[in-house]
């Protein structure tokens, strides 16, 4: 069986001729939990960006849950994203007025699922994060790490095939960033496939793949 993510050759230049991706060739299989490490500048975001399905590559192929994103229209890549991928960022990107509920109810708005249901699973999925005594709770009555877990949360909520994490830890003390990466390998350990991008040299050495990038390309 082919992996999630199957990127072949995949090449990315910027207006302006930066060649940010220069031929990556790439498998993640089901299930793994998968670092993307390297410095600043070397592609990693980017690379995140075309296996999110938020940017097409300028050259060869980038296939996610068995789809060829060149094959699909904006509209079924939206689809896809919606219902196959789950985001977790660096700055949270919580929704400020909304209680911790809505906000992880709202990474199900497009999945077609009625409101009630959202609201049901938001509980459940804020419960597995250890935050199910905080659904009323605005973000910032919240501390960093415990945003951060609402926005795993979020990003669960719809059971995506593909986690995806753009140093979730970049924003937090080590103490809280070592609870969210704790609470990716639970996720992991339940059978989410997990790809977490970070700078971290620790965070990175704890994982079980490492997938290092240098100039664009995976080395
Ligand atoms: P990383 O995430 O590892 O820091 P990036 O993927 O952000 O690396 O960047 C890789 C290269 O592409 C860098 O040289 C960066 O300056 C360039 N780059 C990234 N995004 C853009 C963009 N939107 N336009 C032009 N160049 C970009």
């Amino acid at each position: 069986m082919s992996g999630v993510v199957e990127l072949a050759d995949v090449t990315k230049a910027y207006p302006g001729g930066v060649a940010a991706l220069r031929g990556v060739t790439l498998s993640v299989g089901y299930g793994e939990l998968v670092a993307i490490v390297g410095p600043s500048g070397s592609g990693k975001s980017t690379m995140l960006h075309l296996i999110g399905t938020l940017d097409r590559p300028s050259a060869g192929t980038v296939r996610i849950d068995g789809h060829d994103v060149a094959t699909l229209s904006d509209r079924q890549l939206s689809a896809l994203r919606a219902r196959r991928i789950g985001f977790v960022f660096q700055q949270f990107h919580l929704a400020p007025g909304q209680p911790v509920l809505d906000n992880v109810a709202d990474g199900l708005l497009y999945a077609g699922v009625p409101v009630k249901e959202r609201r049901h699973r938001a509980e459940a999925a804020l419960a597995r994060v250890g935050l199910g005594h905080r659904l009323g709770h605005l973000p910032n009555e919240l501390s960093g790490g415990e945003r951060q877990r609402v926005a795993v949360a979020r990003a669960v909520v719809g059971e995506p095939a593909l986690l995806l994490a753009d140093e979730p830890t970049g924003n937090l003390d080590s103490a809280s960033g070592a609870g969210v990466m704790a609470l990716l390998r639970d996720l992991h350990a339940a059978g989410t496939t997990v790809v977490v991008i970070t700078h971290d040299k620790d965070i990175a050495a704890g994982l079980p793949r490492r997938i290092a990038m240098r100039d664009g390309a995976v080395v």
